[in-house]
């Protein structure tokens, strides 16, 4: 960990962050904000109210994506976006997506201070629902904008309690037509989006930020497993149809696919495993799994969701299980645009902060806003890589690095 004073004086975002993370559902510091939620709800106030505080004009389109406006000398042309979400799963920190809020409007300020007068404005952006803890799907408000998800996919999605968009959105206080979200190309001339690695790399090697240039991109399916039930004692083995246990074939199916490209970037991993009835002594008959396969090449991904499909089929007959899968979800990768990435080497220089270019292996709203727009992501370092934890952690330094390269880029683009 350096020691250097970071350059530029940012106490004040420092004290924001620490803020904005005692709001959460959970006891601070554990950091829960679910998408709508009353801590979600909590949180987008006070950043609004610092962004109104800091003389941005603030906007809110029909599913809460929120747009912090520093207006340019020439206002119709097209924004430089920057920004990210402060939604956080159950259990997370305080860093994952509030680096790139809050130290995106931290970049506007100090430009601000420095007397810096924007061409292009500038849009500080808070998208709605990063994380996919409420409705089962990632990146809900940049998914709509890019048009990646329709008004229809939306309305039908549904929480844990069979409750839908529809009703959320309103208790939130978002109205409209869920059509109006949907931005054309050009939206924004250009995007670029700060965000805590959520990987060791930068900080093992001690480098200052890092300068994405893939974004990988995500599968995810919803598999239910459906067996017989009974009793734990009556149901003798031979015969049986365990749910559970066939389950757990097919996570180490998912296992074992993601290892055999021999690729690093390819990952599969099954976090949710729910299993009915749920009781001591009975067989399960129902289990369901969500299974999420990620790569930076999205043929290799699809390979590997083939080979899986086949595994399921074997799986299925051997056990006399059904096997119902459901694709929640298959984003392409991204790729950042190579100006941008310039911009940000060029600024990374200036501000003599050491860089590296890497690949963003979780995804980001920048994966989704690439369909309406150059993109490109700035990435510093976090405490062992650790990131949707209560000890999520990146320093004052490593935070300030970003935000001086950021300001600079910012600064660039809008010029
Ligand atoms: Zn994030």
């Amino acid at each position: 960990m350096t020691t250097a004073r970071p350059e530029l004086k940012i106490d004040g975002l420092i004290a924001e962050l620490l803020a904005l993370g005692q709001i959460s559902e959970a006891e601070p510091p554990v950091v829960t904000r679910v998408v709508f939620g009353e801590a979600d709800l909590r949180a987008r106030a006070f950043v609004k109210s610092l962004c109104e505080a800091s003389g941005l004009k603030v906007r809110e389109d029909a599913v809460g994506n929120t747009f912090a406006r520093w207006e340019g000398s020439e206002p119709a042309l097209a924004p430089i976006g920057t920004g990210s979400h402060i939604d956080a799963i159950p259990n997370a920190g305080l860093y994952d997506g509030c680096v790139g809020v809050l130290g995106g409007l931290e970049a506007i300020r100090v430009l601000g201070k420095l007397g810096f007068k924007p061409r292009r404005s500038i849009e500080l952006v808070i998208f709605t629902a990063e994380e996919p803890t409420r409705f089962g799907i990632g990146c809900l408000g940049s998914r709509m904008m890019a048009g990646l998800l329709t008004p229809e996919q939306a309305l039908a999605l549904r929480d844990k309690e069979g409750r839908g968009l529809e009703g959320w959105r309103a208790q939130a206080g978002f109205k409209g037509p869920l059509n109006s979200v949907a931005a054309s190309r050009g939206r924004f001339h250009q995007f670029v989006e700060l965000h805590i690695e959520q990987g060791p790399l930068l900080e093992q090697e001690g480098t200052d930020v890092g300068l994405v240039t893939h974004i990988a991109a995500p599968a995810s399916q919803r598999i239910t497993i459906e067996g017989e039930g009974g009793h734990a004692g009556g149901k003798l083995m031979p015969g049986r149809k365990d749910a559970l246990t066939a389950a757990a074939e097919l996570i180490l199916a998912v296992e074992s696919a993601a290892k055999s490209t021999g690729a690093v970037d390819t990952v599969g991993t099954v976090g949710i495993c729910d299993v009915f009835p749920g009781a001591v002594n009975s067989v399960p008959s129902r289990v369901l799994i969500t299974t999420d396969v990620r790569d930076i090449d999205g043929a290799r991904r699809d390979g590997v969701l083939a080979s899986l499909a086949s595994a399921y089929d074997e799986i299925s007959a051997r056990r006399g299980v059904k096997i119902t899968t459901e694709l929640v979800n298959a984003d392409p990768p991204a790729t950042c645009d190579p100006a941008i990435v310039s911009a940000l080497e060029r600024s990374a220089i200036a501000a003599g902060k050491t860089y590296r270019k890497m690949v963003a292996r979780a995804y980001h709203d920048s994966s989704f806003v690439a369909f309406i727009a150059p993109v490109a992501m700035l990435f510093i370092p976090c405490r062992g890589g650790v990131s949707h934890r209560p000890d999520e952690y990146a320093s004052p330094e490593w935070i300030g690095g970003g935000v001086h390269v950021l300001s600079r880029t910012l600064a660039e683009l809008a010029s």
